[in-house]
């Protein structure tokens, strides 16, 4: 990996050739399999070891971040930056911060260029799963940045909440823009349209809490879920269900994704 994270750095930080694993549940479930419910057949499983392949040989995982230190907070509302950020229930959720971090992440062009090929020779299975792989690789990549932050913050005495993003939460996907002017895209190659779209698609971006009196899960439940196998400050093993990185973890539980996970555990 190159780029160094500092949790608090006010100045933008790339982070390059980070060892993402794409999760195999997260493929599936972008397919529509429900986990522990629908079991896919042999067929399907043969597609999704070709995609997965393929997608671990074309995807190009980059993160930018930065730190901003937090002007104003209120029930539904935090100030950083000179933006204004309006997030249903943010002090609820992340209790007091004294900054926040922005990161877009990215898994690059060169598998969503594949995916249009796949689709341009009509082999639409592939097209579809490869589609699903990349979703997946960029959600495994915003997982692994958010375990990255949580332990560099303990590592430097603060706390880092769980992740969310426009267009979850509550969190009106308008503000995109806002987050993108704390942290741009354009030092990893992504840029985002007048429609708030980035490209390449396979991008995510987030905005965590950063604090001493942060909210965080309980770490017991939260390193359960954590897939930094090797994290000095780790309370309890991963746990026997999680996906990634040979005994690593996803943050799964009940709220996946870019929304905040439940708090208190
Ligand atoms: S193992 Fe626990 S303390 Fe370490 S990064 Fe993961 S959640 Fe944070």
């Amino acid at each position: 990996m190159t780029g160094t994270l500092g949790v608090l750095s006010p100045t933008p930080v790339v982070l390059d050739g980070l060892p993402v694993r794409i999760d195999r549940a997260e493929v599936l479930r972008f397919q529509g399999y429900k986990q522990g419910l629908d079991v896919p057949s042999a067929e399907v499983l043969d597609l999704f070891d070709e995609a997965l392949a393929m997608g671990e040989r074309l995807m190009a995982p980059r993160v930018a971040y930065r730190a901003i230190p937090v002007e104003r907070q209120a029930a539904d509302e935090i100030a950083a930056g000179g933006e204004h950020l309006h997030i249903p229930d943010i002090e609820r959720f992340w209790g007091g911060v004294e900054a926040v971090g922005a990161s877009v992440c990215t898994a690059g062009d060169r598998l969503e260029n594949r995916v249009r090929e796949l689709f341009d020779q009509r082999e639409f299975p592939l097209a579809v799963m490869l589609d699903s792989v990349g979703s997946a690789a960029v959600e495994s990549l915003a997982e692994y940045a958010n375990d990255l932050l949580c332990q560099a913050g303990i590592a430097e005495g603060v706390h880092v909440t769980n992740r969310i993003s426009p267009g979850y939460a509550g969190w009106d996907t308008a503000e995109q823009r806002r987050l993108w002017r704390l942290c741009p895209g354009e030092p990893i190659g992504v840029t985002l349209n007048q429609s708030c779209f980035m490209a390449p698609a396979k991008s995510i971006t987030f905005l965590v809490g950063i604090g001493a009196r942060a909210r965080v899960d309980h770490y017991f439940s939260q390193c359960r879920r954590c897939w930094m196998r090797d994290c000095a400050y780790r309370r309890v093993p991963a746990d026997a269900t999680v996906h990634r990185e040979n005994g690593g973890a996803s943050r799964g539980g009940g709220l996946r994704g870019a929304g905040p996970h439940s708090i208190g555990g």
